[in-house]
């Protein structure tokens, strides 16, 4: 079982990319952000602990993440691998992914902060099937979602004083992964301040795909 992660910093293109290469890698997108939303909305446990955190910018603590993962890893469409979205972002969280299960690339989507709020506070997803677009840099179509179900969605962390502490947290707490992920020789940084279709193209070859 090999994964993939996709690293960067908040509105950096994970989501946006990984929806691109489900097909090319034949693996499912594991968003913690994603699982955290839906576990926040079904009112569980793990919701109910993750909430203020992601309310106000802060990470959420590693024990509640890392058993998230440790439950979405045993789904049999991870049985290959996955491609991690949003996770690992601390160095505890990635020691525990390699007791879990092996990462043969970590794709860093680098974008300098001064473009994050403009990302951010530009960001919509279909309700229906989670595609992400952007006001101006990748809006619907015309005739809404390609999944057919147009719904907007709007995320309540996404607005100008949230993209503040996120982004603090991020040099702070994640990108020291980066240095150990590049000590271990797995590490791919790809610019990721272009467009979406030349990225997807840069990671790919990074993939050998
Ligand atoms: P992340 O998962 O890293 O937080 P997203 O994939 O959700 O980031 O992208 C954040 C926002 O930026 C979305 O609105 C998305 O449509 C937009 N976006 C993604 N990639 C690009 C790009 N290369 N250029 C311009 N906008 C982009
Ligand atoms: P973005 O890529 O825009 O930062 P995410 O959807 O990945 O957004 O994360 C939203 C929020 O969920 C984060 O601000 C944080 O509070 C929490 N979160 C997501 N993934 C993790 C993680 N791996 N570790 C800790 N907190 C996380």
């Amino acid at each position: 079982m090999s994964s993939i992660v996709l690293f960067g910093p908040p509105g950096a293109g994970k989501g946006t990319q990984a929806e691109r290469m489900i097909d090319a890698t034949g693996l499912p997108q594991v968003s913690t952000g994603d699982m955290l939303r839906a576990a926040v909305k079904a009112g569980t446990q793990t919701g109910l602990e993750a909430k203020g955190f992601m309310e106000a910018g802060l990470l959420v603590p590693d024990s509640v993440i890392i058993d998230l993962i440790k439950e979405r890893i045993q789904e049999p469409d991870a049985k290959n691998g996955v491609m991690f979205d949003g996770f690992p972002r601390t160095i505890p969280q990635a020691e525990a992914l390699e007791q879990i299960t092996g990462v043969t690339h970590v794709i860093a989507i680098e974008v300098p902060d001064e473009r994050i709020v403009e990302r951010i506070c530009g960001r919509y997803s279909c309700g229906a099937c989670g595609n992400v677009y952007h006001d101006t840099f990748n809006p619907v179509p015309a005739g809404g979602c390609t999944c057919g179900n147009w719904e907007e969605k709007r995320r309540a962390d996404d607005n100008e004083e949230t993209v503040s502490s996120r982004l603090a947290a991020y040099h702070e707490q994640t990108s020291p992964l980066a240095d150990w992920y590049r000590s271990k020789g797995i590490f791919h940084p790809v610019n990721g301040d272009r467009a979406i279709d030349d990225i997807t193209g840069d990671i790919l070859n990074a993939l050998r795909l």
